[in-house]
């Protein structure tokens, strides 16, 4: 009994983790798609007048209209949950902004390469 037991425990403890994994996996689509995240969003798009905030510290108006803004977790949704829905970790940015800010950051041609060039030259 005890072993049947244990052996059902084992099983059990199993398809948890796989659910989590599962979880896990779609917790940034599921995120997404919540009526409180949509809500959120239009606050802080509001709050930051529909531009982007990096155009904005650029001196640049934001080209493209509301659609390709994107409200950006500044610290990241899977590293700091808590801090999903507070306006004071969002912020407004533009496609080609959130793209960079999530790209490759050592992909910067205007320091080494350059740099590299001139002494080349
Ligand atoms: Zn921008």
């Amino acid at each position: 009994m005890c072993r049947v037991f244990l052996y059902i425990d084992k099983e059990v403890m199993h398809m948890s983790e796989y659910s989590d994994y599962i979880d896990r996996r779609d917790e940034n689509r599921k995120f997404y798609m919540r009526a409180k995240w949509r809500k959120t969003r239009e606050q802080v798009l509001k709050r930051d007048h529909y531009e982007c905030v990096h155009c904005k510290a650029e001196g640049k108006m934001t080209l493209n209209q509301h659609q390709s803004l994107e409200v950006d977790h500044i610290k990241e949704l899977h590293t700091h949950p808590e801090l999903a829905y507070d306006l004071d970790n969002l912020q407004t940015l533009c496609k080609y902004h959130h793209n960079k800010k999530h790209g490759r950051f050592e992909f910067n041609p205007n320091n080494k390469k350059n740099k590299y060039n001139d002494e080349k030259w």
